[in-house]
């Protein structure tokens, strides 16, 4: 089965709860509830055991507002809200630390707290009419007193694939990333377009690469802020590049031996593969197992 980053979440995200204020009350109150525990709104605390640290209701800042992030056995669990106090703009080395240690699932409960707080950070004005929001739904919206207008976290799709062709395939790489880093081609689905359309159109306009029939594979959320990552692999209809230099540094393509000896971290492969809870890498791996 593929399990990508960020998914598997155990928590109950307790819907009935977001709307019955008297229960929500009910779960603030409750003496056994968990606050998950964050550095400056930013890394986790992660146990040697892989799993996230919390802390009581009681040790969470007087002024801060619990957004519910969801029930484990019956216990509320939450994520504090700071108003005022925002998200840093890059991951740290204290958050990619704490990313490589975390358990698949306890990843996926940090992904939902921190798209929550990231999106309440950015939304604190109504779009409708530019008046203050509050927060409702136990966290999962805010509200506009002025026009009536009730905004809920988003969540913006992207597409990520490989371009496959003649047991190849093509990966690229940003001027940004750390020397030999490939991965996957990406980018933002556009109004008005599918899934397949946008993954025809990116892998052209970064790479040159015409595609034909394209497959679904897997899908995660990416909590920087707060996408949707969609896998998938196209098939390519000739091979010949010509790279966007303001979207690529570089594009090559890949045979199957050259991502095996990447994905295992082979001292002369040809390239360093994304990290292992990015679905670039869920994406490679299952390429080279035949999917
Ligand atoms: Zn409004």
């Amino acid at each position: 089965m593929i399990a990508p980053g960020f998914t598997g979440g155990t928590l109950d995200r307790a819907d009935p709860i977001r709307h019955d204020p008297q229960a929500f009350a009910a779960a603030l109150a409750d003496e056994r509830g968990r606050v998950l525990k964050l550095a400056a709104l930013d890394a986790p605390e992660v146990g040697g055991d892989g799993r996230l640290g919390w802390t009581s209701i009681a040790d969470a800042p007087a002024d801060a507002e619990l957004l519910l992030l969801g029930l484990d056995a019956g216990v509320p669990h939450f994520v504090a809200w700071q108003p005022g106090e925002s998200l840093p703009a890059a991951r740290s080395p204290a958050l990619v630390a704490a990313l490589d240690a975390m358990r698949p699932g306890e990843a996926a409960t940090y992904a939902a707290a921190r798209s929550l707080l990231a999106w309440h950070d950015r939304h604190g004005f109504c779009a409708n009419c530019g008046a203050p929001t509050a927060i409702f739904r136990a966290g999962w919206g805010r509200s506009c007193a002025n026009c009536g207008a009730e905004h809920f976290p988003r969540v913006d799709p992207v597409v990520i694939m490989l371009a496959e062709h003649d047991d190849r395939v093509l990966v690229g790489r940003q001027a940004s990333w750390p020397a030999g880093r490939y991965s996957a081609l990406a980018g933002f689905l556009e109004p008005g377009e599918s899934i397949e359309e946008a993954v025809a159109r990116e892998i052209a306009e970064e790479s040159g690469v015409a595609v034909g029939r394209v497959r679904y594979l897997a899908s995660q959320p990416w909590p920087f802020p707060s996408q949707l990552m969609i896998a998938c692999i196209a098939e390519a209809v000739d091979d010949t590049i010509t790279i966007d230099p303001h979207e690529l540094e570089d594009a090559i393509w890949i045979p199957r031996d050259g991502v095996r000896a990447a994905l295992a971290r082979e001292p002369d492969a040809p390239f360093l593969p994304p990290p292992s809870y990015a679905i670039a890498h869920t994406l490679l791996t299952a390429w080279i197992e035949g999917a």
